[in-house]
């Protein structure tokens, strides 16, 4: 009896863990990836603003490997979300 209650309790805990697991990778998945074509990275772009001569805010998207310009990334939530991350992660590392 006891032992198959720890059984139903493990598997909800390892479920729990799994569904947090997928949801943390579905929040990755938004962040448009880039390809670089210079050293043949793949995953997730160096993102900083650059603000054009007309005043639009553009998202720069960069190779983190090679650091050259790859293209103009949309300005979606995850992709936002993502270029405030890496400045904080920048300010934190700059002091
Ligand atoms: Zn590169």
């Amino acid at each position: 009896m006891n032992g198959g209650r720890t059984a139903v309790e493990l598997a909800r805990s390892s479920l729990s863990g799994v569904v947090r697991h997928l949801r943390k990778e579905k929040e990755r998945e938004e962040i448009d990836r880039i390809v670089c074509g210079y050293c043949q990275y793949e995953g997730i772009p160096f993102l900083r603003w650059q603000t054009f001569r007309n005043g639009k805010r553009h998202l720069r998207a960069e190779c983190p490997e090679c650091g050259r310009y790859i293209r103009w990334q949309r300005q979606t939530p995850a992709n936002l979300a993502e270029v405030y991350r890496q400045q904080e992660e920048g300010r934190r590392s700059e002091s």
